[in-house]
């Protein structure tokens, strides 16, 4: 099972970036686990570990044309010399649902964990230590197969790359964003792709998210796609409320993305006694229980942000703020209890965290 994946060293290591400038996902290691699939050839074939660089695509591969494309985000920590991944057979699990979806080939979980950590073994030197730092690990999978017929291509890659990186949104971490909540747009059905970690969602973003950067406010809310009254997620992340000490956040209905922070986030809060309840939560519901005083804490999860409290609300012509734009007590207790657990700091008695081994 463990054996040793195929490895092309490069001639020269690159240069490691300034720790203290890091930003997200700027800077790529020096290595990156490729694998090929042709379903002509028996599917996955020619798993390596190879020096990051450019690929060589023809112009009419179908993955540029029509859209396959599947992604995967994780992050990689080190703590006292050990580097960990937290909970990376949520992430396998989920791009097998996401490829599915797709109607991609399926892979085999455990030899991509398995590539994955030999391949983070090597790159052991780019994990940054410091305090909100990791090495974020970007699996994905896109058609290559040439040719412009609409089909389900026979062909595909799959490509893991690393990035040192710094916190999501720079700087502090625990700093209350503002959310702008999109009532024309919407970035999912039921029925559709919402649920899958495909790219096209994210294209499919960028215009709302543009406007609301140009009003003054960091990330997107969406709303659901048929009455657009339903509270969906953010961005890049689930949403979470608390209201009079319950956390309440949208349960998973096929246009949600099922976060696995949002899943984590869920389990921890239960453990320390909190309240969850996932249902249907309308803008109207959050705006009745702001009025009543009882809509204490907002906060939205996700790998690469984490936990991010939520300062500001704006929908329609109301803009409202929440805990006084500053970080809640219970906010700040899940992130101290979830980051303390991912970097080893507390004790992790689920068996979140995978050691990557020295091989
Ligand atoms: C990846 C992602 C999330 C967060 O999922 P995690 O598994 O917690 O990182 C939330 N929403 C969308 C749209 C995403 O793509």
């Amino acid at each position: 099972m463990s054996e040793k994946v195929k490895f092309e060293k490069r001639e020269e290591l690159k240069q490691k970036p300034d720790p203290k400038n890091l930003g997200f996902g700027q800077h790529f290691t020096d290595y990156m686990l490729s694998y090929d699939y042709d379903s002509e050839k028996g599917g996955w074939h020619d798993l390596k570990i190879t020096p990051y660089a450019p690929i060589e695509l023809d112009p009419a591969a179908q993955g540029l044309h029509y859209g396959q494309l599947v992604f995967e985000g994780l992050k990689a920590y080190k703590h006292n010399g050990e580097v960990v991944l937290f909970r990376p057979d949520q992430n396998f699990a989920r791009i097998n649902q996401s490829l599915d979806r797709l109607e991609m080939p399926q892979i085999d979980e455990e030899e991509l964990l398995e590539g994955l950590k030999q391949l983070v073994d090597i790159e052991r030197d780019w994990v940054p230590e410091g305090e909100g730092q990791s090495l974020y690990i970007r699996p994905f999978v896109f058609a290559t197969e040439a040719g412009l017929g609409v089909h389900p291509a026979h062909n595909y890659k799959l490509l893991i790359i690393l990035s040192p990186s710094g916190s999501y949104y720079g700087g502090d971490s625990l700093k209350p964003t503002r959310i702008y909540v999109e009532d024309e747009y919407v970035r999912a059905v039921r029925g559709g792709v919402g649920f899958a970690k495909v790219a096209g969602n994210y294209a499919a973003s960028l215009l709302s998210q543009s406007n609301a950067n140009e009003q003054g406010y960091d990330q997107v809310l969406w709303l659901d796609g048929v009455e657009r009254k339903y509270v969906e997620e953010v961005g890049s992340m689930n949403i979470f409320f608390v209201e009079n000490g319950k956390l309440v956040t949208p349960q998973l209905n096929g246009s949600i993305l099922p976060g696995i922070t949002r899943k984590t986030v869920i389990a921890l809060a239960k453990e320390l006694g909190y309240e969850v309840e996932e249902r249907h939560i309308s803008i109207d519901e959050l705006l009745e229980s702001y009025d009543k005083g009882e809509l204490e804490e907002v906060f939205g999860t996700g790998t690469a942000a984490v936990i991010s409290p939520v300062g500001t609300l704006k929908y329609e012509d109301r803009e409202i703020t929440i805990n006084n734009n500053e970080t809640g007590p219970i906010t700040q207790r899940l992130y101290d209890e979830y980051t303390g657990i991912q970097s080893g700091k507390l004790d992790d008695p689920q068996g979140w965290r995978v050691v990557v081994p020295e091989y």
